[in-house]
Formats: C-alpha cells, sequence, structure tokens
C-alpha cells in the first residue's frame, strides 16, 4: 500500500496529523469516511428556513453586539430581501467579532430555531462572501478529525487522492469476486469506487437521511466489506487454532464422579450438556477455546471443576484466573473444600502475597507438584512458569483484555486449552462476530429453589425508610449489601465515600455487626471481612463495586445500591446477582437521585434503570445494553484488540452480518488471494481492524 509520504502535496504537519488519526497510506484516507454532512449546496431565505432545520443562509450583518444578560455572548443580526434572523455565539475569539462586523456579507450554516426573537443559528459556520464564492455542487462531508486539522485541509486531502487515477487506482480496485455483491437486497451493491466516490462527495440530490443513517447502497457496500474483513479474519484464527497441538485429556475415570457425590446437590441439565461439550473439546488434540456464557448463579464454578479434574486425571496442571482477589479468594475456599478431600495440591497466587509465600506458590508450579492453581492477573507475570499446563480458565474474561488472555494461553508447550467464563451474556450479533473464533456453552437455567429477586427503584428522598427496612431484615436473621455510589473518577473520593458510609451506617445501627469491604485494603484484611459475613457474623455489609463480580453469600438477601443512576447495566446486574443466591426472598433496592437541578436524571441513566427494574434475565438486559450503547462501548475498552467495527452496525446491518457469514467459507476456499487482499484492505492500517 503506497504510503502517504510519497504525496508531494501532503505537507509534514499534514502528516503529522493524519497519522494522528491513524491515518498512514492511501487506502486508509480514503476509508476515512465522514460523519455527517451538510447541505451548502443551496442557500435558503430567511423566510423559507423551518425549527430543527439545517440551512444556509446568506444576507448582510445589520446589527452586531456582545451582551452580559443573560450571560456573555456575541449576537448578530442577519438580513436578506426575505427577513432577519439572529446569530448567537456563547464562545467567540475577537477574530469573530471583527469578522461579524455590519455591513459585512456573510454566508451562515447552522440549525435554525425559533427564538425570542425570531429565528436564530447558535454557533452557525460562518464564510466571508466575495465575488469568487459558489455554492458547492457536492454536499459538503464532515469528517472526524483531531485539533489542528481544519475539516477544509481533510476535505482537499481527500479529494485529491479520490481524484487522481494513478495514485487511487489500487485503492479503489475490486479486491473480491463480483459475485460476492450480486444477490443483496433486489439490486447489486455499487463498486467498491463508486461507494468511496459517493460517500466522500455525495450529489444534493441523495436522500441525507439515509445518507446519515448509512443506510444507502454506498454505505451497505462498505458495511459489507468490514463485515466480510471480520468473518474472514475470525475464520482463518479459528482455522489456525485447528491446526495447533494440545494435550489430549481422556475422560475423567474417578475424580469427577468423586467429586459429584461430596456435592450436597445434582447439577442441572444445564450443567450436565455444557460439562459433556467441554469434555469433549478437551479430549480434542486442538486447543479448546469454549465460552461458558451463563447468568449470575447459574452454577458455572462447579462446572469449570469438573474440566479442571479432568485434565489433572491425565496429569496436566490448571491455571484459574480472576479478575479480583475477593473473587480469587473466593475460588481458592471453594476449590480447597471440594478438592483437599481428592488429594488435589492447589496452590494460591496473587500481586500482593508476601514474598515468601509466593516464591513457594512459584516453585510448586514449576515443579509441578501443584495440579492447580488459583490466582489473579497476577498468573501470566513473566516469571510464573507451569511444569505442564494443560487447562487455563479464566472467570469473568469480560474483565480480561484480550492480550492478558493471550498471555495465559503462552504458558504452556503445547498451547493449553482455554475455558473462558461470564456471565455478561453476548448477545447473538456479537456472537455471530466479535466472538466467532469461540465456541459458546449457554447455562440456560438457573439452579432449582431460587425465588426471584425483587426490583425496587427508590428516590433518594425515602432513604430513611430503606435504612428502617435494612434494620428490620437483618434483626431477622437475614445480611445485607450497602453498596457504595461508584466514583469513578477518583479513587481517593471513592475511597473517602466507602469510608464515610461505613461511619454513618455504624452511627445508624448502633445495634447491628456492620462491615466494611473495598478495593484498596489489605488483602487479609479483604479475607477477613468476606469471611466475617460469609460466616453470618457481619449483619451488614458496607461495599464498593468490588463485590461486583462471582461473591457468593447465600443469607444475603437484601442489596442497597445508592446512585445506582451511575452504574452501567450489566454491572447493576451483577451487583443484584449477589443476592438471591439462597432460598430466601431477595430484594435489591436501587437508590436514585433525581431531585437537584444539577442532578437531572439523564435520559441514558434512565433508560438503564427501566431495563435493570423491568428485567432479571440477563440475556435481555445485555441485549439492551448492546442497545444503549452499541457493540464499541458495550464490549468495553479492556477488549482493544477485539476488531472493532467502524462502518457497519451488527443490529442496522443484520442482514449483511449473516450474509458475509455465510460467504466467508467459500470464499476463504476458492479465492484465498483475493481473501488476503481483501485482510490487507480492511485490516493493515485502518486503525481499529486488527489481523489476527
Ligand atoms: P456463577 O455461575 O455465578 O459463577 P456459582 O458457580 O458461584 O455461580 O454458583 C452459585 C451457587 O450455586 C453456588 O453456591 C453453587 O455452589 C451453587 N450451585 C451450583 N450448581 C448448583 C446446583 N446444580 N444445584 C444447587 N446449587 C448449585
Ligand atoms: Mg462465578
Amino acid at each position: 500500500m503506497m504510503p502517504l509520504t510519497d504525496i508531494k502535496a501532503f505537507s509534514k504537519p499534514l502528516l503529522a496529523n493524519l497519522s494522528k488519526l491513524g491515518i498512514s497510506n492511501i487506502q486508509a484516507l480514503l476509508l476515512h469516511l465522514p460523519l455527517r454532512y451538510i447541505d451548502e449546496t443551496h442557500i435558503t431565505a430567511v423566510r423559507d428556513l423551518r425549527n430543527g432545520e439545517s440551512a444556509q443562509v446568506e444576507g448582510e450583518i445589520v446589527h452586531a453586539e456582545v451582551s452580559y444578560k443573560p450571560r456573555k455572548a456575541l449576537i448578530a443580526r442577519l438580513e436578506d430581501t426575505s427577513g432577519q434572523l439572529t446569530l448567537r455565539f456563547l464562545n467567540f475569539y475577537p477574530s469573530q467579532i471583527a469578522a461579524l462586523k455590519v455591513g459585512t456579507t456573510l454566508r451562515v450554516y447552522g440549525e435554525v430555531r425559533t427564538g425570542y426573537f425570531g429565528y436564530e443559528m447558535v454557533h452557525p459556520t460562518c464564510k466571508a462572501v466575495g465575488e469568487k464564492t459558489v455554492v458547492s455542487d457536492t454536499l459538503t462531508p464532515v469528517y472526524p478529525t483531531v485539533a489542528g486539522l481544519t475539516q477544509a485541509s481533510l476535505r482537499k486531502a481527500i479529494a485529491l487522492v479520490l481524484n487522481q487515477g494513478v495514485l487511487a487506482q489500487e485503492a479503489l480496485a475490486e479486491t473480491l469476486p463480483a459475485s460476492v455483491y450480486q444477490h443483496l437486497g433486489r439490486y447489486p451493491l455499487p463498486s467498491f469506487a463508486a461507494s468511496l466516490h459517493a460517500l466522500h462527495t455525495p450529489s444534493p440530490d441523495v436522500d441525507l437521511q439515509a445518507l446519515e443513517n448509512k443506510v444507502t447502497p454506498h454505505w451497505r457496500r462498505l458495511a459489507l466489506d468490514e463485515l466480510l474483513a471480520q468473518q474472514l479474519s475470525m475464520r482463518k484464527h479459528y482455522a489456525r487454532r485447528r491446526s495447533v497441538d494440545a494435550p489430549q485429556f481422556k475422560t475423567s475415570k474417578n475424580l469427577v464422579s468423586a467429586l459429584l457425590k461430596s456435592l450436597p446437590f445434582a447439577l442441572t441439565l444445564a450443567q450436565q450438556k455444557v460439562a459433556i461439550e467441554i469434555e469433549r473439546d478437551l479430549g480434542q488434540p486442538h486447543p479448546m477455546q469454549r465460552l461458558l456464557q451463563g447468568d449470575v448463579g447459574s452454577g458455572k464454578t462447579i462446572v469449570a471443576c469438573m474440566a479442571a479434574l479432568q485434565s489433572i486425571e491425565s496429569g496436566w496442571q490448571v491455571a484459574l484466573m480472576a479478575p479480583t482477589e475477593i473473587l480469587a479468594e473466593q475460588h481458592y475456599r471453594k476449590m480447597l473444600s471440594w478438592l483437599t478431600p481428592l488429594n488435589i495440591q492447589i496452590a494460591w497466587l496473587t500481586g500482593s502475597q508476601p514474598k515468601k509465600e509466593r516464591d513457594a506458590a512459584l516453585t510448586k508450579m514449576a515443579s509441578g507438584e501443584a495440579q492447580l492453581v488459583i490466582g489473579t492477573h497476577a498468573l501470566f507475570q513473566d516469571a510464573v512458569q507451569f511444569k505442564k499446563l494443560g487447562l487455563a480458565i479464566i472467570d469473568e474474561q469480560h474483565r480480561f483484555g484480550v492480550q492478558q488472555r493471550l498471555a495465559l494461553r503462552q504458558k504452556g508447550q503445547p498451547e493449553p486449552h482455554q475455558l473462558m467464563m461470564t456471565a455478561t451474556p453476548i448477545p447473538r450479533t456479537l456472537s455471530m462476530s466479535y466472538y466467532a473464533d469461540l465456541d459458546v456453552s449457554v447455562i440456560d437455567e438457573l439452579p432449582p429453589g431460587r425465588s426471584p429477586i425483587v426490583t425496587k427503584l427508590v428516590a433518594d428522598t425515602r432513604r430513611d425508610e430503606i435504612l428502617q427496612r435494612v434494620r428490620e431484615a437483618c434483626l431477622r436473621g437475614n445480611q445485607a449489601y450497602w453498596v457504595c455510589p461508584l466514583i469513578e473518577e477518583s479513587e481517593v473520593l471513592q475511597l473517602q465515600t466507602a469510608d464515610d458510609t461505613y461511619a454513618l451506617m455504624q452511627t445508624e445501627f448502633p445495634e447491628l455487626r456492620v462491615g466494611l469491604v473495598h478495593g484498596r485494603m489489605k488483602p487479609v484484611e479483604k479475607q477477613t471481612v468476606m469471611s466475617a459475613f460469609s460466616a453470618g457474623d457481619l449483619q451488614l455489609l458496607v461495599a464498593t463495586t468490588v463485590i461486583e463480580v462471582g461473591v457468593d453469600v447465600p443469607n444475603a438477601s437484601l442489596m442497597v445500591i445508592e446512585h445506582a443512576e451511575r452504574m452501567g447495566l450489566s454491572q447493576l446486574h451483577q451487583l443484584r446477582g449477589r443476592v438471591g443466591r439462597g432460598a430466601a426472598k431477595s430484594t435489591c433496592i436501587l437508590l436514585y437521585q433525581n431531585q437537584m437541578s444539577d442532578h437531572r436524571l439523564s435520559e441514558l441513566a434512565r433508560a438503564r434503570l427501566k431495563v435493570i427494574y423491568e428485567s432479571n434475565d440477563g440475556f435481555a438486559i445485555a441485549q439492551a445494553d448492546l442497545h444503549l450503547r452499541g457493540p464499541g462501548e458495550f464490549l468495553g475498552v479492556r477488549q482493544s484488540g477485539v476488531p472493532m467495527l467502524k462502518i457497519a452496525d451488527l443490529e442496522r446491518d443484520a442482514d449483511l452480518l449473516e450474509a458475509a457469514k455465510a460467504m466467508a467459507d467459500k470464499l476463504l476456499k476458492d479465492y484465498p488471494t483475493e481473501v488476503e487482499r481483501h485482510l490487507d484492505r480492511w485490516m493493515g492500517g485502518v486503525g481499529d481492524l486488527v489481523k489476527v
């Protein structure tokens, strides 16, 4: 691909700015597509303006002033032959005051609103009109950009490349056979080159709405290309896995059945089903990469334990990694109680344990004496070595990045099997795309005897009632969580809030035994508090969101979450999943603040609370979450390294995703060279898509 540095007309600063946008070659520049468009193809008379619509108006400035009431603003009036329009600037530079001098003829573009003095535009773009000013004959694209790079220079750069035949030849050529684009919808999709031309310089008679909603054939063509690239890359990844060796484990003869016999419960049908899927994978000579999905409380841990035993019985070590120390600790205890009777050697590794203890654990892992190792992120650090790692289990996998999962995989030779677990279900569209390289098992049933959790939405003004309720519940012998407000922007403030809440609860409930747990406590302290709560010695546990994942105390049946409006959907669902784990009827109270005018519930917060209030089903919640946030946010920053889509939208373009899925295998088989070319286009330096 031709680098941009070869283009003589591009200055050094321009190149530097483009590279900030992740653009280093012609292809990437051409695939830098507009966010939206403005219609400067005609001029509207003031008389014909309409509230809420964007328009371009030309006229003479007849009045301009800086007013200070109600707040500082630059206000001007522009007049054409049909009427007057107010222009309002809340932030402005001296140069703008000069540009709006009375008598100047200006062309302004912006959204029209009906204000107190008739029509007005807030912060319109303004252009002085000279003799040479012409009305543009295409819609004007507005691109994502960075500080220092103006729309005008970006437009110029893209137009230059787009219109230079020789330069753009390769970057505009088709990569895949034409048949790919023929049977989608009623008409064949337009060519790649035509699509780029149409999207960078749309003709004024296109349906602007359809264009901005990315549903025109040109957008669809590019969306399909992008989805194809994603599918193809995932398939290749999958195929690679099939060609790699992994240890083959025999079906367990003794350990698994001994474990199951010792349990006070029988597996649910769903647990049995997924256990068989995993057992079969572990018997294959290729590394398993299976995602075990099951709502909070569905019983994933025991299934993981069965897989661990199969590996151990075949003579291979197992690593179990959890995202927080509290959860790792809890797993450690649970595994000790389940596996010590079976004579399994378990080691424990976290970042914060004393050096001596840590060294001892490392030695046992390296010698192979430790058959199962449980820990946090500490497990994939360089110093950590296994003798024979056969299986890596990753709990709450969505909390880890791709890199971290890869690092653990590299601890084994040959490549270990991987079992990932999550309570954040992956909506189908995502499992067909981002997770297409994984096999998925689903536990779709909860163990019997759980009573559903009642969720209540309560305004913070009724806090006293809630406190009373906590008191009564605890005095009745139940246990409760009080979750402190989330303060994401500052760890110090978060800590402060936790301490304050704890102090408050102690004063409020002198008759109760209250505990506190937060992320900054020493592991031993955390552990002491958690065990005390587990054992029933503490009645009320004040906690930060550290208890979000995995914590399992069946007697806790009441949870209060403060400032629930600040939390994300999956976080709320996970937190709520800490109750309803025993037979007692459980309640989760979401306190929200809605009173002060500065804290009016945002639309999004309101939508989230509604979802969590109405649904207990993790799957439906995840679907709603995906819908509210979009896949980029849904997958989270931690998922960086996962190919992100820039053009296609999994919901809007669901039919294209289906098509891409259906075509991928055949393309890989029949057109390997074309596929490589296609992957180079979409995964080579475009920015977010990464070749796997
Ligand atoms: P999660 O899927 O959220 O990780 P856990 O594995 O922590 O759930 O299981 C939740 C609780 O349910 C644990 O106390 C576990 O021992 C219990 N459990 C698991 N499977 C069953 C079952 N089949 N019947 C009854 N209780 C079960
Ligand atoms: Mg769990």
